[in-house]
C-alpha cells in the first residue's frame, strides 16, 4: 500500500446497538500505542443503516475520530462480507495497524482478511512493547504455558487481536471530537455457501472474570475448601467476583473457570484483592492490568507484594474476617 497513513484503526464489535466490552480494551491498547508511534486512533464501526445511533453515541462518548462503514449487504453480516468490506476499506484508507478484540467473530474473519491482504495476523495478544520504534506483541502459546514475543515482518497494515481483559477499559477521552466519517459500500453478494439464520446466545453459567470491576481471589494459603468460604464471604459483602490461583482449582475447592493466570482468565478490575497468594509469575500475568492490587499474605517476602499497591502482612484468617466486618459496618 503506497499511501499508508499514520492511523491505528480499532474495529468496534457490536450487537443489538451495544459494543462488546473487549472493544473498549482494544481502544485503550490503541491509545497506548498511538503516542509512542506518533499516530492517531480511528474507531471503525461496520454495519448496515442501523449503526447510525451507535456511531453517534461512540462519537459523543470517546471524542475520537469515528469511521462508520455502512453496507446493506444483508441484515446479519457473515464473515465473508465483513472480510470483503474491511479488505476494500483497508486497501482504500491504508491504516498502519488494525486492532480488534479477540472474539469468536474476529476468529471467523480476521485470518481470511490477513490472507487476502497478504499480511500477517497476530492473534490473542496480551501486551505490547515498542523497541527502537518497532512494535512487538506478546501472546500466549501452548494453552498459556508459554508466552512468545512477536513482531511483524514486511509492510503494514498489521492486523492484531487482543485478549479480553488484557488491557484496561479506561479510555482517554479527547474533548474536541474530530467527528464521524461515513463510508458507504455498495451491497455485496452473499456467499451462497453460508447464511446466518439466527444468532442464539449461549446460556452459559461460565464465570466471566474478565469484565469484573472488583475481584477477591484466594490461594493455597486458604488451606482447604471449607476455609475458602472466607473468600466467598468477602466477595459477597464487597459485591465482587471470586477468583483463585491454581492450587484451589487443582484441589477441587472451586471450578476451573475461577482460575486467574496464564492458564486461566486474565482480569483487569478496578480492585484486585489477593489473599494467601504468593504471586508466582503464572498468576501475575493474569492480574497486571488491575488498577489497584491489595495483597494479604503472612510472608513479608512474598513476591505478590512487589506488584501490590497495598500490602497487609498478616494471617488471612485474622485479616479477612476484619475486612468483612468493616465492609458490613460501612454498608449499614
Ligand atoms: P503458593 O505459591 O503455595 O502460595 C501460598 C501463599 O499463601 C504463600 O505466599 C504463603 O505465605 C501464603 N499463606 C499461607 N498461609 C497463609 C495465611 N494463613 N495467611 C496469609 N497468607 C498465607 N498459577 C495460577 O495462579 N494461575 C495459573 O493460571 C497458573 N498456570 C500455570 C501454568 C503452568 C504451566 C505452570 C507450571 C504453573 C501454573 N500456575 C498457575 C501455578 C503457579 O506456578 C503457582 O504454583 C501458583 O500460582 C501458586 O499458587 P498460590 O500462590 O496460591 O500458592
Amino acid at each position: 500500500m503506497e499511501h499508508l497513513t499514520n492511523r491505528i484503526w480499532v474495529l468496534l464489535e457490536h450487537r443489538d446497538g451495544r459494543l462488546k466490552p473487549v472493544s473498549r480494551e482494544a481502544v485503550t491498547c490503541a491509545q497506548a500505542l498511538a503516542g509512542p508511534l506518533k499516530m492517531s486512533v480511528s474507531l471503525v464501526l461496520l454495519g448496515d443503516h442501523t449503526i447510525e445511533g451507535l456511531t453517534h453515541q461512540v462519537d459523543r462518548e470517546y471524542g475520537l475520530e469515528v469511521l462508520a462503514i455502512r453496507t446493506e449487504s444483508g441484515a446479519v453480516c457473515t464473515p465473508e462480507i465483513q472480510c470483503e468490506v474491511l479488505r476494500q476499506s483497508i486497501a482504500q484508507e491504508a491504516p498502519y495497524l488494525v486492532l480488534m478484540g479477540h472474539s469468536y467473530q474476529v476468529i471467523d474473519f480476521a485470518p481470511r482478511l490477513a490472507a487476502q491482504l497478504d499480511r500477517a495476523f497476530l492473534s490473542n495478544c496480551l501486551g505490547h512493547e515498542i523497541r527502537d520504534g518497532k512494535l512487538h506483541f506478546i501472546r500466549p502459546v501452548f494453552g498459556g504455558k508459554l508466552h512468545q514475543e512477536m513482531t511483524f515482518l514486511g509492510e503494514p497494515p498489521f492486523i492484531v487481536s487482543i485478549q479480553p481483559g488484557a488491557y484496561s477499559n479506561q479510555i482517554l477521552r479527547t474533548e474536541d471530537s474530530p467527528g464521524v466519517v461515513w463510508k458507504d459500500i455498495p451491497p455485496l453478494k452473499q456467499n451462497p455457501g453460508r447464511r446466518v439464520l439466527e444468532i442464539v446466545e449461549e446460556a452459559s453459567k461460565k464465570v466471566d472474570l474478565t469484565q469484573a470491576s472488583v475481584v477477591v481471589a484466594g490461594g493455597r494459603g486458604l488451606a482447604s475448601r471449607e476455609k475458602f468460604q472466607l473468600i466467598l464471604d468477602l466477595a459477597e459483602v464487597l459485591g465482587a467476583s471470586v477468583g483463585a490461583s491454581r492450587p484451589p482449582v487443582d484441589g477441587g475447592w472451586l471450578p476451573k473457570e475461577h482460575q486467574i493466570g496464564s492458564s486461566g482468565q486474565t482480569v483487569a478490575p478496578r480492585l484486585y484483592i489477593a489473599c494467601g497468594i504468593s504471586g508466582a509469575i503464572q498468576h501475575l500475568v493474569g492480574i497486571t492490568s488491575s488498577q489497584c492490587i491489595v495483597a494479604i499474605n503472612k510472608d513479608p517476602n512474598a513476591p505478590i507484594f512487589n506488584v501490590a499497591d497495598y500490602g497487609i502482612v498478616g494471617d488471612v484468617f485474622k485479616v479477612v474476617p476484619l475486612l468483612i466486618e468493616l465492609a458490613r459496618e460501612l454498608r449499614r
